[in-house]
């Protein structure tokens, strides 16, 4: 039985763009093909309308498909719901379930290397021209690729956090408990890896999760959940992140969240270029300057060559 991803439902697009919520919900009326959008444009004059700018870059799913990491929104996905916050929290059998997958998941995710795409940005930052990178992204191949001024919206997947004390403790040292408690659970290697580290996985019956060392509470990925608070401190450190900056490059994200899509929002209040690099339509096409429509290894290392001049 799938678990369904909670939408706004009712909620009118008109309200939402007056009161931002932070959950982190799928906005149900993403723009069909044929509906009003920015032009679409090849990278080298997405780079002429980027020149000599201060990016702020917002990045998704679709930076690290190139190293293999599934993008479960993207046109090609398999359709796919990750487990919500209020099912996590709702009971030991979901938290196994959620650890059993994850941890398999786990290993997928840490032997994955950073492409082209991050790499581009990387060094755009080390020229200064990149100012700030927000990623939805937990994977943290933004940093393996040498990105420092890096935001992190959802949280990072290498941390673990305690839902009783707060307690941050590494993910490693989870991956070692996990499987010390589960000696005997292994040999799934027929799954599939999602953006969140989860793996689609059937049996999970007999995993045993473990618990905070410290207090004995309940361990959470460092990630912002479907249906959880982006935390209030990271969206304005975000915000004042945008003080820095006066262009948008927004690449490998349909923004099919507002988590990130408010961003977009605010760059086009404040009238800044904003260049959209993503495989398909995305929430941000209205408002965008233009669109480059391709594969983010590609498209970002042809403007980080022309940018970085
Ligand atoms: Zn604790």
């Amino acid at each position: 039985m799938p678990h369904p991803v909670r939408t706004l439902g009712a909620v009118t697009v008109a309200s939402i763009a007056a009161n931002p919520p932070d959950l982190v919900v799928r906005i149900p009326d993403t723009p069909r093909v044929g509906t009003v959008s920015a032009p679409l444009v090849a990278a080298d004059a997405a780079a002429d309308l980027l020149a000599g700018r201060r990016l702020i870059v917002l990045t998704g799913a679709g930076l690290s498909t190139d190293s293999g990491i599934p993008d479960y929104r993207g046109p090609d996905s398999p359709p796919r719901s990750p487990m919500t916050y209020d099912e996590f929290v709702s009971g030991p059998t979901a938290r196994q379930r959620y650890w059993a997958r994850s941890h398999i998941g786990w290993r997928r995710l840490g032997s994955a290397r950073p492409n082209d795409g991050h790499r581009a940005l990387a060094v755009l930052e080390s020229v200064r021209v990149v100012r700030t990178l927000i990623t939805q992204n937990v994977d943290g191949l933004h940093r393996a690729a040498g990105s420092e001024a890096v935001i992190d919206l959802h949280g990072r997947i290498d941390q673990v956090i305690c839902l009783g004390c707060g307690d941050l403790t590494t993910r490693l040292d989870l991956h070692h408990r996990l499987d010390d408690a589960n000696p005997d659970f292994a040999g799934h290697a027929d799954v599939r890896t999602a953006p969140d580290g989860d793996v689609e996985l059937e049996h999970t019956s007999g995993f045993r999760p473990v618990d905070c060392r410290r207090c004995g509470g309940v361990l959470k990925p460092d990630v912002v959940f479907f249906g959880e608070n982006v935390p209030r401190s990271r969206v304005e450190q975000a915000y004042a992140a945008m003080d820095g900056g006066d262009a948008l490059l927004v690449a490998g994200s349909s923004l099919t969240v507002m988590s990130g899509l408010r961003f977009v929002r605010h760059a086009a209040r404040l009238g800044w270029p904003i260049v959209i690099v993503n495989r398909g339509i995305t929430r941000g096409d209205p408002v965008a300057t233009c669109r480059v429509d391709g594969g983010c290894s590609e498209i970002l290392s042809t403007l980080g060559g022309s940018l970085r001049i």
